[in-house]
């Protein structure tokens, strides 16, 4: 069952976004699966949904149901067994620098280069940048993040957080079509987890970039994201789509945004149960 967009959140639709600029990412009856031996796992099935340009796109679902495999598939690393994946047109076939993730792993910066080394790497590899260009731009989205007084820091001196603001600045550095993010603040205390879900929407506001999210935290997909795509568990299968660009971090204690938590909540869980 797919739900109607605007039924669960009257009076939002996702107008806006798709007026401002087109369709750039579509998700198209998606089925991915792994083979271990002559076992297969299928992660996700049937899985449709499209982005639009400055959307803040969130996958939400229970651990397991496939969250992490269909962002891989966007990001070109796995092949959909069947189905198609596009990015402005063009079939999705393989990685490509228009798409960038960003993982939860504090270990994804190589620790032997310093913070502006991590974000201009890439940029004079991928970007083909002189020294001096990518120099400049690292510093750049380095700033915009508040590390650039950390420039010249290796990553094993900062925090969890600070190592997280780096991997964004350099994801952002490489201008992307879609930033991809996966589970970017699950690893974090819950104080630093909110903050970084604020500087997230600061950053967006300002630098304007496309963002698929992936979280199964409920109240991180409602303050981070303007729409959301509700999967159920394993395997992933979409239960509902739904517009949320009405929260943010100051909607945490209102009774409207608690009584999202809970209709999502029965969405993904006990209508499940109930099925079974
Ligand atoms: P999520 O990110 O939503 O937690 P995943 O995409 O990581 O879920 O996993 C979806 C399903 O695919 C799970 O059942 C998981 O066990 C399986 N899976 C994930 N990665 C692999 C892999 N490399 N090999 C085999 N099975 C995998
Ligand atoms: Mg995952």
């Amino acid at each position: 069952m797919v739900a109607n967009p605007d039924s669960l959140f009257p009076n939002h639709g996702n107008q806006a976004a798709a007026a401002t600029s087109g369709k750039l990412l579509t998700v198209d009856h998606v089925n991915l699966e792994y083979r271990i031996r002559e076992r297969i796992v299928r992660a996700t099935h049937d899985v449709s949904f499209d982005v639009y340009g400055g959307d803040r796109f969130v996958l939400l679902g229970p651990s397991g149901c496939g969250k992490s495999t269909l962002l891989k598939a966007v990001a070109g690393f796995i092949q959909p067994t069947s189905g198609s994946i596009s990015l402005d047109g063009r079939m999705v076939r393989g990685p490509g620098a228009d798409r960038i993730v960003v993982f939860q792993e504090f270990d994804q910066l190589p620790p032997w280069m310093t913070v502006l080394q991590n974000v201009a790497f890439p940029l004079r590899v991928a970007k083909k940048l002189s020294r001096a260009q990518a120099k400049e731009r690292a510093l750049h989205y380095l700033e915009k993040v508040g590390l650039a007084s950390f420039a010249n820091a290796y990553p094993h001196t900062l925090s969890g957080g600070m190592k997280q603001r780096v991997a964004i600045a350099r994801a952002l550095a490489m201008q992307p079509r879609v930033l991809l993010m996966d589970e970017p603040f699950a690893a974090l205390d819950a104080l630093t987890r909110r903050k970084m879900q604020e500087e997230l929407l600061r950053l967006w506001e300002e630098v304007n970039f496309t963002l698929l999210f992936v979280t199964h935290s409920i109240e991180e997909a409602l303050v981070v994201g303007n729409r959301i795509l509700l999967l159920s568990p394993h395997p992933g299968r979409v239960r509902a789509e739904l517009n949320s660009h009405q929260y943010s971090q100051d909607s945490f204690g209102r009774t409207d945004f608690q009584r999202s938590v809970a209709r999502i909540h029965h969405l993904l869980f006990e209508e499940t149960e109930a099925a079974q």
